[in-house]
């Protein structure tokens, strides 16, 4: 492995830093490189050493190592259960990294404090890309998932009775074990997951015989994802238990879709307002004339009034996105002038005879005349 960067470098941090700004700049970082979300080369090992550098920064003995001894204090054989990649399971996952951006309350899975009790699986988070008109009138869209559901033989216990169930003896059912290992700096004493039950606290003497003991069953489900009327580019659908599969019977996580809104080649959307810009002529931006202007309910008749400027909006109301409170947007036609750029022997005739007219005044005679005076 080449020289490993500064882990406050990673996070985009200075030294010092404090717990809430990495806390925050491990979220942003970690959400922008993820795996399921970044497919870009080299996003993955990105992701994991941001989540190396969160490992020591968020841990207040080894960030003080770190800050005392840099990188060298980091690599000591034996030293607490640190992981160089690769395994991020049981911390960073989606969980810890989403939680406060979705607005959840998870309560603290990247805890290692012991905790044998059931506890929510991770959030899933995917992304759907829809129309333009799909995202105006809603729409439901059918996706295939991969989710383990909780076994109904043995409610996600993998035992094939209550009586099954035994706590642990290494740890007394509390999942972890301490151990001391010796180090450069001392004798180092540290927490690590039960080898004997993996962390459940529970020693099960027969397994479930549906599930084999797993708690849980892979499924290819068909969801109908029901995406409501009026969704904005960037807005989230959430679909309950169908994130990732809870801890110790716990139950599964949530899916969160994020529904991405493809352009319209004419219709411009901000919020529940849509705006389009029509050509008129210069003839009848000056004559006015009645043009029917598309609407995404349709095409509406619109006047333009004699004398129209380029530039001039019309509103149609209530011709917008109808959100899902029920409010009703408008529509905003831009008239966009056109002067022509070629005129036929005829044309060119009747625009000279109009200014060559006895008393005919341009826009820029009226101008100096202003100008002078
Ligand atoms: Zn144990
Ligand atoms: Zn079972």
């Amino acid at each position: 492995m080449s020289e490993k960067r500064d882990y406050y470098e990673v996070l985009g941090l200075s030294k010092g830093a404090s717990e809430e700004e990495i806390k925050k700049a491990y979220r942003k970082m970690a959400k922008k490189y993820h795996p399921d979300i970044n497919k870009e080369p080299g996003a993955e090992e990105k992701f994991k050493e941001i989540n190396e550098a969160y490992e020591v920064l968020s841990d207040p003995q080894k960030k003080a190592t770190y800050d005392q001894f840099g990188h060298a204090g980091m690599d000591g054989a034996g030293f607490g259960g640190f992981s160089q990649g690769g395994d991020f399971s049981g911390f960073g996952g989606f969980e810890d990294i989403f939680g406060s951006f979705f607005g959840g309350g998870f309560g603290g899975s990247s805890n290692r404090r012991a905790n044998t009790g059931p506890r929510k699986g991770n959030d899933r988070f995917m992304q759907m890309r829809i129309n333009f008109m799909d995202a105006i009138f809603g729409k439901t869209e059918t996706i295939n998932i991969d989710v383990d559901e909780q076994c109904k033989e043995c409610n996600g216990t993998g035992a094939y009775s209550a009586s099954d169930i035994h706590t642990c003896s290494r740890c007394n059912g509390s999942g972890y074990v301490t151990t001391q290992s010796r180090t450069m700096f001392g004798v180092v004493q540290q927490q690590t997951v039960c080898p004997e039950c993996n962390g459940t606290g529970k020693k099960i003497s027969r397994k479930c015989s549906k599930c084999g003991g797993r708690g849980y069953e892979h499924k290819r489900v068909k969801l109908d994802i029901k995406i409501p009327a009026g969704i904005q580019s960037g807005q989230q659908v959430r679909v309950a238990g169908k994130g990732e599969r809870g801890i110790n019977g716990g139950p599964n996580g949530d899916l969160y879709i994020e529904i991405l809104v493809t352009p319209h080649k004419v219709f411009q959307r901000e919020g529940y307002d849509i705006s389009i810009s029509v050509p008129v002529s210069a003839i009848d931006a000056t004559l006015g004339c009645k043009v029917d202007v598309p609407t995404v309910y349709g095409d509406v008749s619109l006047t333009i009034p004699a004398g129209t400027q380029h530039g001039t909006k019309f509103r149609l109301k209530g011709k917008g996105v109808k959100s899902p409170r029920g409010t009703q947007g408008d529509e905003y036609v831009e008239v966009r002038v056109e002067i022509p750029t070629k005129l036929s022997h005829e044309e060119k005739e009747l625009y000279e005879r109009i200014r060559n007219k006895k008393g005919y005044e341009s826009p820029f005679d009226r101008f100096k005349r202003a100008f002078r005076s």
